[in-house]
């Protein structure tokens, strides 16, 4: 029987009231493996008056027992790691082996990072000129929606609901509607560790039904966002006039530079995980690969070399390097885009055409190999547009200002990798690059207590760290005269 995925609202799965469900389609295959709850703003309601009840205890809750259960839904996470990479591996497309190594742990770490970091924090207290005394006090603001895209379903969930409900809000999380079956599987876990009723409800559905109606909903005054920059206008229109305390995690295009004085193993080997990585569905990809002229031609060629090795195959299969584009939609974005490529002047060097199915399972399954285009003017479409998919652009360049000119010409501004094994090259091009994060000589290295998020079109706000938990607070001052 297809599992129906319910929404969880005040601690039960219930039912959405109108009683629709959507198709869950896995996307190696094509077919609707799942049903998910097609909920609309009745459901939101719903979920806010289970919030909204649960705040009063739940913030008063001493953060060493808040600790305790997040801490306990970490371990849950760790205990149930094969089955919740095998659901998220079914709903993305992403290979299993991806699933299991980098989303599901770094899961766990969300909860078990934000559970600690409750207990390490300080106040900040002031004395003014003998005149007064001022501490800060960081409260809870209340019920917090957070809305999540398909791309790293219960990674990027997680790491909204672990720092809200750590700092003692109630939160109302939607997943995509594309990916739903971790958010499920997580809710289990919720229970199982005993999080008390209401404080965490997700509410399954489409955008414009429910991510709409949370952003719309009065009482919900946070709203934390990850998806694209189209969709983040609309969220952040419908935040504004409400003045709610928004964060919007957006889209990128993100620049890969190479300089000729690189460890070009290093580099190449780099590039070839960031281009690539979960079929170039992270919005942290380096989809624009910029390698110094002395040695693009050596890169290109070992680049496409070692790439064309990836293989494209059945997610659920141990060797698959690359899996499944999320839904047809998507694909069918990433063939518009490398068509648009060659009638801008760009050439094929590798990939760019559907690949045969890799067996009798996935024969309908919306796959695409890593794709390099090069030969492109550094302004077209192509070398702008975030196009999401195994696609990617070379282009040489011949100096470090040029270079720093391409990769901060395009609206978005979320991360970079430079490669260069010059010290001062890499103070001076991460500081004029315009992007939230700058990798040196790495890629998705992480560490929980930086802040994370996106200059320019990439987003408004910072989540990670002590980031997140401000923005999650409110910051109240106390004068005391002396
Ligand atoms: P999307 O914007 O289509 O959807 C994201 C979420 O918003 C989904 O849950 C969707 O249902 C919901 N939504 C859609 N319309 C809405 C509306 N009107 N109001 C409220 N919510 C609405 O994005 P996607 O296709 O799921 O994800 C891909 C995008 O996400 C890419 O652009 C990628 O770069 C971006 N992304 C950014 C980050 C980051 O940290 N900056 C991380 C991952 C993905």
């Amino acid at each position: 029987m297809t599992t129906r995925i319910p929404n969880f609202i005040n601690g039960e799965f219930v039912e959405p009231i109108g009683g629709n469900y959507l198709d869950n389609i896995e996307p190696a295959t094509g077919k609707t493996y799942s049903l998910v709850a097609d909920s609309g703003k009745e459901d939101v309601d719903l979920a806010v008056s289970a919030a909204e009840a649960a705040f009063p205890n739940w913030s008063r809750t001493p953060a060493a027992d808040r600790s305790k259960i997040l801490l306990r839904m970490a371990d849950l996470i760790d205990r149930d790691l094969e089955k919740l990479a095998r659901a998220e591996s079914i709903d993305t497309g992403k290979p299993l082996t991806l699933a299991r190594t980098l989303d599901i742990p770094r899961a766990a770490s969300n909860f078990r990072f934000f559970a600690t970091a409750i207990l390490h924090t300080e106040n900040e207290a002031h004395v003014t000129d003998g005149v007064a005394f001022n501490y800060t006090l960081r409260q809870p603001r209340g019920i917090a929606g957070l809305i999540s895209p398909w791309n790293l379903p219960l990674y990027l969930l997680s790491w909204k609901i672990a720092p809200a409900i750590a700092v003692g809000n109630t939160a109302i999380a939607k997943p995509s509607e594309l990916t739903p079956m971790t958010a499920f599987l997580l809710c289990e876990i919720a229970r199982e560790a005993s999080l008390p009723n209401g404080v965490l409800n997700v509410v399954h559905g489409t955008g414009p039904n429910v991510g709409a109606a949370i952003t719309a909903h009065p009482k919900i005054t946070t709203i934390s966002f990850t998806g694209g920059t189209v969709t983040g206008k609309k969220v952040a229109e419908a935040a504004a006039p409400m003045f709610k305390k928004v964060s919007l995690e957006l889209g990128g295009k993100n620049p890969n530079i190479i300089f000729a004085d690189a460890d070009l193993n290093a580099a190449i080997a780099g590039s070839v995980r960031s281009s690539f990585a979960n079929q170039g569905q992270i919005c942290l990809c380096g989809s624009r690969v910029f390698v110094e002229r002395p040695v693009y031609k050596e890169f290109v060629d070992r680049f496409t070399r070692i790439a064309s090795r990836l293989k494209v195959g059945d997610p659920l299969e141990e060797t698959t390097d690359q899996g499944a584009i999320v839904n047809k939609a998507q694909l069918e974005k990433v063939k518009f885009y490398v068509d648009l490529a060659q009638k801008e002047g760009g050439k094929i060097a590798m990939g760019g055409k559907a690949p045969d199915a890799p067996n009798e399972r996935c024969r309908d399954g919306y796959f695409f190999p890593p794709t390099v285009i090069v030969d492109l003017p550094v302004a077209c479409r192509t070398n702008r547009e975030e196009i999401f998919g195994p696609v990617i652009t070379i282009t040489p360049f011949d100096n470090e200002d040029e270079v720093i000119g391409y990769a901060n010409d395009v609206e978005y501004g979320l991360s970079s990798s430079v490669w260069t094994q010059n010290l001062g090259r890499a103070h001076r091009v991460a500081e004029k690059i315009n992007a939230g994060t700058v990798w040196v000589n790495c890629w998705l290295v992480r560490d929980l207590r930086v802040p994370f998020g996106g200059m320019k079109a990439s987003g408004v706000g910072r989540e990670g760290g002590e980031e997140a938990l401000r923005f999650f607070t409110e910051p109240k001052n106390v004068c005391i005269a002396k």
